[in-house]
């Protein structure tokens, strides 16, 4: 027969901390304290493997484990001396949940478990105190009633309240033993009227109510939902702590507490505690009285005159102070500390790796390794690369006034704020003139980018976390609030209302992208702080890191910013961000309402030293490092004029009749512009375009080496290449140029041809290509939505709900699928590799700066990943943690 259960306590138990699967956190690490030798009171574990097969058996234990809880109970009660359900001399327990991983949305436990009216006076004879003994029970009756029995928990709460009100008295600490014996009989008398039955008396039904309830809460609503939220799998079931009492409530010697070994926001290396005299469980966290603080120090900084720990009972906090000692020492990591004392003895109930801000997280690890308790890899293992974000951007200021107005998306992280502004042109004017502008539109696209660029931060009313708005601005860094849906912008831009409440543009207006917080006026923000621990973390990811890690970049500034935050190259340059700004996007338009080749060349004319200005001053800022530049991309619609005014001015600048260029906007128009006239088909059919683009490439690289004399690296890149002919075709003509280039300059350059692979096709004939590209860069955003059928922009209206139904793991445009799209980037790496060995592969998708993907690259052996230039230290830390772990195997 399996072993169903496990005992701890009596110095020595049955499990050990690596046991986490089969006893959960919170039993696996009871039984290693006790096996420390810490003071843990007895008790057992029932396993996660009876919990599965009580499901598995359609709600009904194996066979005999009754009477392995019997036996597990006696063992018990001869530790302790004392009997369950005994008159006299009453054994308590508390059953407490505990699954793999720590879950909230769990059952809560159960103290003070064995007390009837007979047990109650057993108790008070043996502690001498009739008070404590009812005060016990009293708890007991309302915790059972809530948490198994399912009595609502106001009517005991209202109870009280009552009773104390009827005789003035404030406190619970007001409430003597009369007083508890009489509200335990109110307290029984509402359970038999909410049941129809009276409250159980029997110990051992009361037991296995407590036992069933726990195993019952694995399949509750709330459960259910919090292990979708955090992608924990059914089928690991929770398991059962079965635990002897111990009394924080025996008068004045007693306490309980909770305790962080180190300081779980700073990391400061200093004790971290609360605590309450006469009190039991959840009193500490629960808010009925103040805790104190654990140490002198602590009150002091609070300013508090309610005594510490360390002041009311110094000898136990000795005990305490080396018992958090050997738990740090033991398990090398803060630790999470639950404890008790009862008349002066000290008891520990629980100790888990505790919860930390990214700050701690990073000071935590480096003092560590400092101590020697841990390596540098380790240290590197220790901190949540998603975590890193707070520390990336500016933050509200917490005791900043601020005057809420609405919630939406959190879409981009940091705090911003500026003077309202509703379209992406007035954004750029104002901005040009030197004012912070806070862009507020219904919704983004791609022709606004020129003013999301010049805002400080955006909102918009509609979209989703993976909307235009959102993916832009997390990519430029900016903050975002997306989805606010009581925001209401007029049609004429005039003005807009926030629930009612009405804004003007030039209000200023705050935002925090990492809550999704909106408010009037200017709310100070703190700028982000790159502590010496980061740059330590950083600089010891990257020993164990294999894969570079590149920004995605158009202009100077975010290269810079890359660079600064250690990018090693630019992955992903999107040449038509750059046709965006106002000062450009009339000769842009004009080329495109061309209707000749001719047009479009006198239009390119324009064009060319804007764009090699654009690279040049990118070179300058990446010199040494190499830049992969992506040809025009999107379909030529979105750099067209929406409106009729806008059409006239194109025309009159070109003195062309503006029913030519209405004509030919309607032509450009597609039904499905995502699947259309766009990336390399545009450099086929236009291939004027890509000639400027390549000519001001060579030009700004040959002009940046020759003026540094450093090297400069360009990687010309053709997006949604479908056939290796595409490329081919493309490929002469970019060598026809920049031997152009080079003989016009006198000067030659290295540089390379590559593509991305983003189409399913290209995935899949990645042979032929790799026979034209000296690299691929995969563009997972477009192979997402091609091998889903999916476009990004308009999943927002099902994909959360297929995600909240379990259809669908995660996001795909957040966390690479590996199964679909993730099967066809293994085919390509495979096939292209087969034909050339050293062909260089990179991503440069959203994904490229999401851990779990980057695991994935790693793991399929990519050269680089390539992120925005704010997820460039997130992007080294996972790339180092994956790096570790793949080595682990
Ligand atoms: P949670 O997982 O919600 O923290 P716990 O099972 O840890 O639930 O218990 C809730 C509270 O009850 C904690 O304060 C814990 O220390 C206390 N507690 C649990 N078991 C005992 C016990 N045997 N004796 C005294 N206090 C206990
Ligand atoms: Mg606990
Ligand atoms: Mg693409």
């Amino acid at each position: 027969m399996a072993q169903y259960i496990y005992n701890f306590g009596g110095g020595s138990a049955d499990g050990t901390t690596d046991m986490r699967n089969l006893l959960g956190g919170k039993g696996a690490n009871l039984a290693e304290m006790a096996s420390l030798g810490l003071p843990v009171p007895p008790g057992f574990t029932i396993t996660t493997d009876v919990c599965i097969e009580y499901y598995k058996n359609g709600r009904q234990y194996p066979d005999g484990l009754s009477a392995a809880v019997a036996d597990a109970l006696a063992r018990v009660e001869d530790i302790v001396g004392k009997k369950f359900g005994d008159a006299k001399n009453p054994l308590l327990v508390s059953v407490r949940s505990g699954a793999r991983a720590s879950m909230p949305g769990m059952m809560d436990t159960v103290l003070n478990l064995g007390l009837n009216d007979e047990t109650v006076e057993g108790l008070a004879e043996l502690a001498g105190d009739d008070r404590f003994a009812f005060d016990s029970y009293r708890r007991f009756i309302q915790m059972y009633s809530d948490v198994v029995l399912g009595v609502d928990h106001h009517t005991f709460e209202d109870i009280i309240d009552t009773y104390k009100d009827e005789r003035d008295y404030f406190l619970d600490t007001d409430m003597g033993a009369d007083d508890w014996r009489a509200v335990v009989d109110l307290y029984k008398d509402a359970v038999a009227e909410a049941l129809g039955r009276p409250f159980p008396t029997d110990v051992n039904e009361q037991l296995w109510g407590a036992i069933d309830a726990v195993f019952g809460s694995w399949m509750n609503d709330r459960s259910k939902t919090y292990r979708r939220l955090n992608n924990i799998p059914e089928s690991w079931g929770t398991a059962v702590n079965v635990q002897a009492m111990v009394f924080g409530n025996m008068g004045d010697t007693s306490a309980t507490g909770v305790a962080f070994t180190r300081d779980p926001s700073t990391g400061e290396n200093s004790y971290y505690g609360e605590f309450l005299v006469n009190a039991q469980g959840e009193d500490v966290v629960a808010g009925i009285r103040t805790p104190q603080a654990l140490t002198t120090k602590a009150r002091a900084e609070m300013g508090s005159n309610d005594p510490s720990l360390e002041e009311v009972m110094p000898e136990t906090f000795k005990e305490l102070s080396d018992v958090f000692a050997k738990l740090e020492a033991h398990y090398a990591d803060m630790q999470d500390i639950e404890f008790t004392i009862e008349q002066g003895k000290l008891w520990m109930l629980q100790t888990r790796s505790g919860k930390r801000t990214a700050k701690a997280a990073l000071k935590i690890a480096v003092d560590l390794c400092q101590e020697g308790k841990i390596t540098e890899e380790q240290a590197v293992m220790r901190v949540g690369p998603a975590s890193l974000d707070q520390l990336l951007h500016p933050s509200l200021d917490p005791h900043a006034p601020r005057d809420l107005l609405t919630k939406g998306l959190p879409a981009s992280p940091g705090a911003a704020s500026g003077e309202i502004v509703f379209s992406a042109d007035e954004a750029e004017k104002r901005a040009a003139d030197g004012h912070k502008v806070m862009l507020v539109r219904t919704e983004t696209s791609p022709e606004d980018i020129h003013g999301m660029h010049a805002a400080v931060g955006i909102v918009t009313a509609r979209g989703g976390m993976t909307s235009h708005a959102a993916v832009v601005a997390r990519g430029m860094g900016r903050p975002c609030v997306c989805g606010a849906g009581e925001l209401r912008i007029e049609r004429d831009g005039s003005g807009a209302t926030i629930g009612g409440r009405a804004i003007k543009a030039g209000d200023m207006l705050t935002i925090d992208g990492s809550t999704g917080e909106v408010f009037f006026g200017e709310v100070l923000t703190v700028q982000p702080e790159l502590s010496g621990d980061f740059a330590k973390v950083m600089e010891w990811a990257d020993k164990c890191r294999r894969m570079k890690v590149r920004a995605n970049a158009e202009t100077p500034l975010d290269a810079q910013t890359a660079r600064d935050f250690g990018a090693e190259g630019i992955g992903l340059c999107r040449t038509e961000h750059m046709f965006f700004e106002a000062s450009r996007i009339l000769a842009v338009r004009q080329m495109i309402l061309a209707e000749t080749e001719r047009g479009r060349r006198s239009a390119l004319e324009k064009l060319l030293p804007v764009q090699r200005s654009d690279f040049t001053e990118l070179f300058e800022v990446m010199a040494g490092l190499p830049v992969t530049i992506r040809l025009l991309d999107p379909p030529l619609h979105e750099f067209l004029p929406h409106t009729d005014a806008e059409i006239v001015e194109v025309a009159e600048a070109t003195g062309v009749d503006p029913d030519v260029f209405r004509r030919r906007a309607r032509e450009l128009e597609e039904a499905n512009p995502m699947l259309g006239h766009r990336g390399c088909r545009l450099g086929i059919t236009y291939p004027e375009i890509y000639e400027m683009q390549v000519r001001a490439i060579m030009q700004a690289a040959c002009d940046v080496a020759k003026a540094s004399g450093e090297s400069v690296v360009p990687e010309i890149m053709v997006p949604l290449v479908a056939t290796v002919s595409e490329l081919r075709i493309l490929k002469a003509r970019i060598e026809a140029v920049a031997k152009e280039v080079f003989t016009e300059k006198g000067q030659t350059l290295e540089y390379t041809i590559g593509t991305m692979i983003e189409l399913p096709r290209a995935a899949l004939t990645a042979d032929q290509i790799a026979g034209e590209a000296e690299f691929f860069s995969f563009g997972t955003n477009d192979l997402t939505q091609t091998t889903f059928g999916l476009s990004r922009d308009d999943a927002g209206s099902f994909l959360p709900s297929y995600v909240r139904a379990g259809l669908l793991e995660q996001d795909p445009f957040v966390s690479i699928d590996r199964d679909g799209v993730g099967a066809l980037v293994e085919i390509a790496v495979e096939k292209g590799r087969r034909v050339k060995p050293d062909l260089k592969l990179g991503i440069c998708g959203e994904h490229g700066g999401d851990p779990l993907s980057i695991d994935f690259c790693e793991r399929v052996g990519l050269d680089y990943i390539s992120c925005s230039p704010y997820r460039v230290p997130i992007a080294r830390l996972a790339a180092a943690q994956a790096a570790v772990s793949a080595k682990k195997g």
